[in-house]
């Protein structure tokens, strides 16, 4: 019952904010372009952790991942390759730019000599921990296997990162929404397929480096890992990993033309959504605090309301180099939720919930599933 009036109050909310999808040049009226890269291919088979080969499953689950997204009304999805072809990575992004897509994600499997297990998603920047497993050289090393690599890449030396200090980072205009597209996919595999999460990151990845709009790389997993490796490999682990990626990319694209069509007047007030909140049933989970994460960013913002659109009491903290930016902070799952809805509405399009219990995230999908107290 509490579900039920809860979900009446989202849908009024809701409901009134499509009334603001209007507009001769509706944004939805144009394709969303995305381009999707498999990594490696041809003489370049990646890495073959487990005997694996990290081009065959790349390519696998970028074919699926447009399979599921080229079904969508009104996305047109190119593919850097659909064979097992060789492509140098400056030509990977020039087909992104040719096509003025708007996004690129580029599909990798990672490998260690250790033990190393997780999915992650990065975005282009300088790394901000000196403890990475150097998936970047590792990723960027296939330049040494293209003609005339010294002329190409002038200044930069893949085995050094570092030597990328002093290159103009064109991703970072794209920075805040890369990180945004990053950590749509990045939650869904975690909370979704129970991936260790080792989060949304940055690093010096060459092929993100020259693409002119939103890029993110994926690391499905570790193939050099015991029971990840066969994951990944499995038809199951493809098919699964593949199906939260599309997702990823499906909820950026829908949270975007929520966002540009009218964050200028919102439909909900604040005194609609304190009303909403006050007539919702309570939900609590003991000992969990739900917050809204409005936002991830390199740069430390003031968290006054006037630089969040007018949300109050957005809380700032720094995790893995990144600061991330909350907005609520309650057990009460009902009311986080119309209070993303608020965000939502207020500009912030593809913000979503976190979980917390003692300062330590928690998966949300366990918690929600965990009952309700
Ligand atoms: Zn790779």
């Amino acid at each position: 019952m509490r579900t039920k009036i809860l979900f009446l109050s989202v849908l009024i909310l809701v409901s009134f904010s499509q009334f603001s999808f209007t507009g001769p040049d509706n944004e939805a009226d144009k394709p969303f372009v995305v381009v999707l890269d498999a990594g490696h291919g041809g003489k370049d088979p990646g890495n073959r952790g487990n005997g694996y080969k990290e081009k065959d499953i790349a390519l696998s689950v970028t074919l699926k991942v447009g399979e599921i997204l080229e079904k969508q009304s009104n996305i047109k999805v190119i593919y850097t390759r659909k064979t097992d072809v060789f492509l140098e990575l400056h030509e990977r992004a020039a087909i992104a730019n040719e096509a003025d897509a708007d996004v690129f994600v580029s599909i990798h499997c990672n490998s260690h000599h250790t033990q190393a297990y997780g999915a992650e998603t990065f975005v282009m920047g300088l790394s901000k921990s000196k403890q990475n497993l150097n998936t970047a050289k590792k990723e960027n090393e296939v330049i040494f296997l293209e003609d005339n690599y010294e002329e190409k890449y002038v200044g930069f030396d893949p085995n050094s990162p570092e030597s990328f200090i002093g290159l103009t980072i064109l991703q970072e205009e794209y920075l805040d929404q890369s990180i945004m597209l990053a950590g749509l996919i990045q939650n869904n595999m975690v909370n979704n397929l129970k991936r260790r999460d080792r989060s949304v990151k940055q690093d010096v990845f060459w092929v993100l480096h020259n693409t002119y709009m939103p890029s993110v790389l994926v690391e499905l997993g570790f193939l050099t890992h015991k029971t990840e490796g066969p994951y990944v490999n499995s038809k199951k682990g493809r098919a699964e990993l593949a199906k939260e990626i599309a997702n990823g990319v499906i909820t950026y694209r829908k949270n975007l033309l929520l966002a540009t069509s009218d964050t200028q007047n919102p439909i909900i007030t604040e005194k609609e959504i304190d009303e909403a909140i006050e007539a919702a049933e309570e939900n609590l989970y003991e000992g969990v605090t739900f917050k809204v994460q409005l936002l991830a960013s390199k740069n430390k913002l003031s968290t006054s309301p006037s630089k969040f659109k007018g949300l109050k009491d957005v809380e700032r903290d720094l995790e893995d180099g990144l600061y991330k930016y909350y907005y609520g902070n309650t057990s009460d799952y009902n009311k986080i939720q119309l209070m993303q809805t608020y965000a939502k509405d207020n500009g912030y399009p593809t913000c979503y919930v976190v979980a917390f219990r003692d300062g330590q995230k928690l998966k949300l999908s366990e918690v929600l599933k965990s009952g309700e107290n």
